[in-house]
């Protein structure tokens, strides 16, 4: 990859859980260069960071298709802010509904940090492409996943960078099921056991038991998304769902 400003090069914000697993396949299928982030902001389920390593490990050994278009992965810091946030994920309290009607796990305005530290480093790789797992369907409510918001920060980046950076959220219309339907139409059931087997999604960082749709709590917001989606999906016999081109 030269440091050229690339049309066909993506960055994907990469968490090693189930939307943005979707979301790297999503780019892989169709971008020539992949290239993905993480961010460490202090988040008390650090055992998704070690998610990301095991699913990146699995597309390069299980999808030889894709693998040539895996570029490195980045990982930053983002400690400061999560000293901010003050939230549910970051400080030991309880997992449950506030009274602003969001669950204490939001930390305030943390996917329009993600985007600008992704911005800034998208510019260093030369990647135009920004892909987030955000979803304002089965959501938890986070006005930072809307799409309306993304649309802002795009405008804001552009402007403030002076580029032309396109933030792309596959996701953003489906359901939890219909995220599972991708993952088929994408990779096949290959695709969806390395989801079930690999990512991480639960907020309380739980791996003991493994359950019809993966690992985790059960109890936590993200499980029950999780796993109500992938209930519903499983019921309807696990249709491929592709995307309006
Ligand atoms: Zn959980």
């Amino acid at each position: 990859m030269s440091d050229a400003y690339s049309p066909v090069g993506a960055l994907v914000l990469f968490s090693g859980g189930q939307d943005s697993t979707v979301c790297l396949s999503w780019a892989l299928d169709r971008y020539e260069w992949v290239e993905t982030v993480g961010f460490d902001y202090g988040q008390r389920h650090v055992v998704e960071m070690a998610a990301r390593e095991r699913v990146r490990a699995q597309f390069l050994e299980r999808f030889p298709h894709w693998a040539p278009r895996l570029g490195p992965d980045h990982r930053l810091d983002l400690q400061g802010f999560g000293a901010i946030g003050q939230s549910a994920l970051t400080e030991d309290q309880a997992i449950e509904m506030t009274e602003r009607g969001l669950p204490s796990t939001f930390v305030p305005g943390r996917n329009l940090v993600f985007f600008v530290y992704a911005a800034a480093l998208a510019e260093r790789r030369g990647l135009r492409r920004l892909v987030g797992g955000m979803c304002e369907t089965d959501y938890s409510g986070y006005p930072d996943c809307r799409r309306d918001t993304l649309d802002a920060m795009q405008q804001a980046l552009n402007l403030g960078m002076e580029r032309d950076f396109v933030i792309e959220t596959p996701l953003m219309a489906l359901t939890k099921a219909q995220t599972w339907g991708l993952a088929k139409a994408l990779g096949g059931e290959p695709l969806v056991e390395l989801v079930l087997e690999d990512t991480h999604t639960c907020y309380r960082g739980e791996r003991a038991e493994r359950r019809a749709w993966g690992y985790g709590c059960g109890t936590c917001p993200a499980c029950v998304l999780r796993a109500s989606g992938y209930e519903s999906w499983n019921a309807g016999a696990r249709p491929a769902l592709g995307l309006a081109p």
